[in-house]
């Protein structure tokens, strides 16, 4: 095994935005140095980095100076292109590997390989053209849902197609070369499994947590999920699948459909701490954050045991308006709610509708409890 990387050594991160963020403090939390690397300045991660590097992910020269004067490079934006991962490999090892940035920035990629090693995924089929696209639907049938191929997140880049006779305009709004059209799953529950593997191959994760969406972004995580044990048993085993299957040494989200029937069937994969683990922060023994700094160090890895049943609350920049007016949030209102919420922001200069901002974070005696919390308290913001 590889020596592990010790505390006062410097750690890299490509991307700069809050989970960058949540990881240099951990990082920093264990005597760690941070170093980040972006377009951008004056960044969530840059704010409590020891150094920020300002340059495009294109300038491979930059690139190769950071990773020079770091001990490992990790990343927390999985579209980092591919040839940045490379040039940074050349001078410090890349955990988790390009090869897992290179699978998973690519929904086609991605859900070929799944398909592939025998992973569920609902039917999907490759879309280059209209007359593809016209042929996929005879067999996948409709409602179904165009996606592009690569640079999507958060809904972005998918049209649903709730019959035939929308698949011209479809194809022309989505304005792309390279298309997937999925099969709708008429889901009961969207769960995440957050999970991380050592260099040694051990395992750990953070069992399942029940996913809300709204307008296609996260809204609201809570642990537990309420889902049977056998539901629990087999998103693990599917997730621990897919860790072993892309040797990922980090963290990965998987996230799932669980059906009406009880059947999951995988969304995605984010290779990267997960927007449903920021409850980990606060609700269990080892965070995603954490378990990511001690993954790509080669420590052992901590425990993950929940401490107590948790809910997060995003906290998009929609809060900050009341229609067009912009005004501060009533944070000690929300605080107020209880006793046991956690307010998580991310430094960002402006607020903007729909920009994730923040988080809120409630422990409680039951999962229910805890969503009623801070969900209470998000709403309390505007008083
Ligand atoms: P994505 O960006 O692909 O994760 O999609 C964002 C959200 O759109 C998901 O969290 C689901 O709520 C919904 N969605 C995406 N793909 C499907 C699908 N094949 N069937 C049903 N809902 C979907």
């Amino acid at each position: 095994m590889n020596s592990p990387i010790l505390p006062g050594s410097t750690l890299g991160v490509l991307g700069s935005g809050q989970l960058g963020r949540m990881f240099a403090i951990a990082a920093r939390k264990m005597g760690y140095r941070v170093h980040t690397f972006s377009p951008d300045d004056d960044t969530p991660t840059g704010q409590v980095a020891d150094k920020e590097v300002t340059a495009a992910y294109e300038d491979l020269d930059a690139v190769r100076d950071f990773a020079k004067g770091v001990s490992v490079v990790t990343f927390e934006f999985e579209n980092v292109p591919a040839a940045t991962a490379e040039a940074a490999a050349q001078h410090a090892p890349v955990r988790p590997g390009g090869s897992v940035l290179h699978t998973t920035q690519h929904r086609l990629r991605e859900k070929t390989f799944l398909k592939t090693n025998g992973f569920p995924v609902t039917h999907f089929a490759a879309i280059k053209s209209q007359d593809e696209l016209n042929a996929a639907i005879k067999t996948i049938g409709t409602p179904s849902i165009l996606k592009t191929a690569g640079w999507g997140y958060d809904g972005k880049g998918q049209i649903a197609l709730r019959s035939a006779d929308v698949a011209e305009s479809a194809w022309k709004k989505l304005a792309t070369t390279e298309a997937v059209l999925e099969a709708f799953v008429d889901f009961e529950m969207e769960v995440s499994v957050v999970a991380a593997r050592g260099i040694d191959g051990t395992f750990t994760h953070w069992g399942v947590i029940k996913n809300d969406h709204s307008n296609h972004i996260l809204d609201v995580s809570v642990a537990p999920a309420p889902v049977s044990d056998a539901v629990t048993k087999r998103a693990v085993e599917i997730t621990r699948g897919v860790l072993e299957k892309l040797e990922v040494v980090g963290v990965l989200c998987v996230e799932f459909f669980l059906r009406k029937d009880g059947e999951l069937i995988i969304n995605e994969l984010a290779p990267r701490p997960h927007n449903s683990g920021h409850l980990t922060f606060d609700a269990n023994m080892t965070s995603q954050f954490e378990q990511q700094v001690r993954a790509i160090c080669g420590l052992p890895l901590g425990s993950t045991q929940l401490l107590r049943p948790a809910a997060m609350a995003n906290l998009l920049g929609d809060v900050w308006f009341d229609g067009d007016t912009y005004r501060e949030p009533n944070w000690a209102a929300a605080l107020a709610v209880s006793s046991d919420i956690k307010l998580h922001l991310y430094g960002k200069a402006y607020a903007r509708k729909g920009r994730k901002m923040g988080h809120l974070t409630a422990l409680a005696d039951s999962p229910e409890l805890a969503s009623e919390h801070v969900v209470k308290a998000r709403e309390a913001l505007r008083s």
